[in-house]
């Protein structure tokens, strides 16, 4: 009975959430299709051409942006219990990180602990992390460091990432993770921290910041470990 209440709030929470990103997603394709819409009448300078085209490439962006903070947790996988080794799984996602580092002039530094596995889904795990990143990076428009390390205490293996960026104030701070809070205006969804917080959930781990302004951000991740060598 208490596990069937459980999961009809979880669905419920899910519809919600489904209702709110659809419209996340449903505003900026409106807005590219009616500029497209513009862009077929023929008498069109090339510079008005040039407007609208930007226009629909920033609103198909936005659209994308979305799904991708959240998409690939919102979807359904079967395997929910693999044996995740924390090392590799870090590696392939700074792989997928490297290019927007890059871009950033953001060197990423790691120190990771021999091995280590924990209980969860592959999938989820790597948004969890790509989330992280993403604003870590974003964090140094100007460049700076990324320090990504992993260890064993006890049972548990902490995750440490360690940004040299503009750094959150207290009130920003405590936002963290609640839908649509962003600072980023168009260029955020405020959604990858919320999705961060859920995952995290799932994986029965703990997550905690500290930040200073101008100085950086450090978050540290807590997960049960399944066996260590
Ligand atoms: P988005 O990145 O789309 O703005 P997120 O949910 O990923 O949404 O993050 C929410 C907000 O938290 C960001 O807009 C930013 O203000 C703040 N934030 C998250 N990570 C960092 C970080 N590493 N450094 C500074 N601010 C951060
Ligand atoms: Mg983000």
């Amino acid at each position: 009975m208490k596990q069937q209440l459980i999961k009809a709030e979880k669905l419920k929470a899910v519809e919600q959430m489904g209702a709110a990103i659809s419209h996340e997603i449903r505003n900026p394709l409106t807005a590219a299709s009616g500029f497209v819409q513009l862009l077929q009448d023929n008498h069109l300078t090339r510079q008005k051409q040039r407007e609208y085209l930007s226009i629909v490439k920033e609103e198909l962006n936005s659209a994308e942006r979305v799904i991708q903070d959240y998409l690939t947790f919102a979807k359904p996988s079967f395997v929910t219990n693999e044996e995740l080794n924390v090392k590799s799984e870090l590696r392939q996602i700074i792989k997928i990180i490297q290019p927007m580092a890059n871009q950033n002039s953001v060197e990423i530094l790691t120190d990771f602990a021999v091995i280590g596995f924990i209980k969860g889904e592959s999938q989820k795990f790597r948004q969890c992390f790509i989330n992280v990143l993403k604003n870590a990076v974003e964090s140094m428009p100007n460049g700076g460091q990324l320090f990504i390390s992993s260890e064993f205490s006890q049972d548990y293996l902490t995750i440490k990432v360690k940004d040299t960026g503009v750094g959150m104030t207290k009130e920003q701070l405590d936002r963290l993770g609640e839908p649509f809070y962003s600072t980023k205006g168009s260029k955020g969804t405020g959604l990858g921290m919320m999705v961060v917080h859920s995952i995290v959930r799932a994986l029965d781990g703990t997550i905690w910041a500290e930040s200073e302004l101008g100085i950086g951000t450090t978050f540290y991740f807590e997960f049960p470990t399944i066996k260590h060598l």
